[in-house]
């Protein structure tokens, strides 16, 4: 058992975190208070090599494993959460299904402008009627010669309304149960009856639009089925599974930032002659704050490593996101807490980070639904 990075993971580690201390966290607040999708950050990230990171170099991928782009995201949540969701749901999401499911010409023309940042992926499983339970998604696939046409509508499509190229989840069969959900690549410029609806106004996660789309008699050709017919409902969960990881890097990284402001200001803030930081009780607040967030991280990282190694992790990977979201809160709340009263203002990141770390526990699977899958895999 080794519980240091590997070079490779160090080397990208420092690689990230120098650009997000230097490009994203200048900016954070002002993509949180303008909501508005980064762009230009994205393009950088995408000439970086950060929007592929774990794809190979013949997809224009940066080649790297796993791991370590589960730690690159972490970094990159550490400085906002809205970009972590954005990188999260296109190249966790979008890049894998195109990477584990597409056929080798799906991946030339799809994957390659995914992972090179020029193009950007969106993920489309869930409806207003069906969350946690995908089965009972209403959006249908009818096969009319060489084309599908699809009809239906998405809800909270994480990159939706910025999106090239969307991986759609629909009925090609609506009798069969999940045995009848399909997967699809489609790309909103080209394919009409593609409409966004809009936007929702959140209470953070800003930066990353949550879009709303509706599928009017859109047209697609038959070639951009993912694998076969029928074979949907596998691919989401397989590719959840995966995200699930970098949700738990997501919540590490938000995590740590609030740690990272709430040692500072321990140290700085002044209360009866002396540093808050010299409290008993601040003290402990820090000590176990810190203790959570190493526990998270042992978590994600055995996940990441067992993904890796290409052995079993959906019970690790689905504990690594209910613990490093749940604490990932509980730091960010005491974070506010050590702030005191300017921690419930603007002036400070600490509210920030607490908006951002509630959206763990929802997507990706609640926590609810997390404890029903370690539970079920436990009584196996
Ligand atoms: C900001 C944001 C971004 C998102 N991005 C995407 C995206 O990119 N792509 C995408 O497809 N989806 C996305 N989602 C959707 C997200 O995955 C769903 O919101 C989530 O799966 C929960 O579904 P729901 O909101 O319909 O809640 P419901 O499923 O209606 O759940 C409501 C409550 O009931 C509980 N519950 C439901 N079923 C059970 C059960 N069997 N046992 C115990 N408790 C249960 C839940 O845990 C929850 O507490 C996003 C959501 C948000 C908020």
């Amino acid at each position: 058992m080794d519980f240091a990075l590997t070079a490779e993971q160090k080397q990208i580690k420092d690689m990230v975190s120098e650009f997000v201390d230097e490009e994203v966290k200048p900016r954070a607040a002002e993509i949180d208070e303008t909501d508005e999708f980064p762009a230009d950050l994205v393009a950088e990230m995408g000439e970086l090599g950060l929007m592929g990171m774990p794809f190979p170099e013949e997809y224009g991928g940066a080649g790297l494993d796993y791991h370590s782009y589960a730690i690159g995201l972490e970094e990159i949540s550490r400085g906002s959460g809205g970009l972590g969701t954005i990188v999260a749901a296109h190249t966790s999401l979008a890049g894998n299904m195109l990477y584990e499911f597409g056929n080798e010409e799906q991946k030339q023309e799809y994957l390659t402008p995914v992972n090179e940042g020029t193009d950007i992926g969106a993920f489309a499983l869930s409806e207003p009627g069906a969350g946690s339970d995908v089965p009972a998604m209403e959006t249908t696939a009818k096969k009319d010669g060489d084309e599908y046409v699809v009809n239906g509508g998405k809800l909270w499509i994480s990159n939706g309304s910025v999106a090239d190229t969307v991986i759609l989840f629909a009925k090609t069969d609506p009798d069969a149960g999940n045995k009848g959900i399909s997967s699809f690549v489609v790309r909103p410029e080209e394919d009409d009856g593609f409409v966004v609806e809009g936007t929702e106004h959140k209470l953070g996660d800003k930066g990353c639009p949550t879009a709303e789309l509706r599928f009017d008699d859109m047209r697609i050709p038959e070639d951009r089925l993912l694998g076969d017919e029928g074979e949907g409902f596998v691919h989401a969960l397989k590719t959840l599974n995966g995200g699930r990881i970098t949700i738990a890097a997501r919540s590490i990284g938000i995590a740590r930032a609030a740690l990272d402001d709430a040692v500072k200001y321990a140290g700085e803030r002044e209360q009866f002659d002396q540093p808050i930081g010299d409290f008993q009780a601040i003290k402990h607040k820090l000590a176990d704050m810190d203790t959570k967030v190493q526990a998270a991280k042992l978590l994600m990282h055995k996940a990441a490593d067992l993904k890796m190694r290409d052995e079993t992790f959906i019970k690790e990977a689905a504990q690594a996101k209910l613990y490093a979201s749940e604490i990932s809160r509980e730091v960010a709340n005491e974070g506010i807490q050590i702030h005191g009263g300017y921690g419930y203002t603007k002036d400070f990141a600490a509210e920030r980070y607490y908006r951002d770390a509630k959206l763990n526990e929802i997507y990706e699977g609640t926590s609810e639904i997390l404890r029903n899958t370690i539970g079920d895999w436990l009584q196996k």
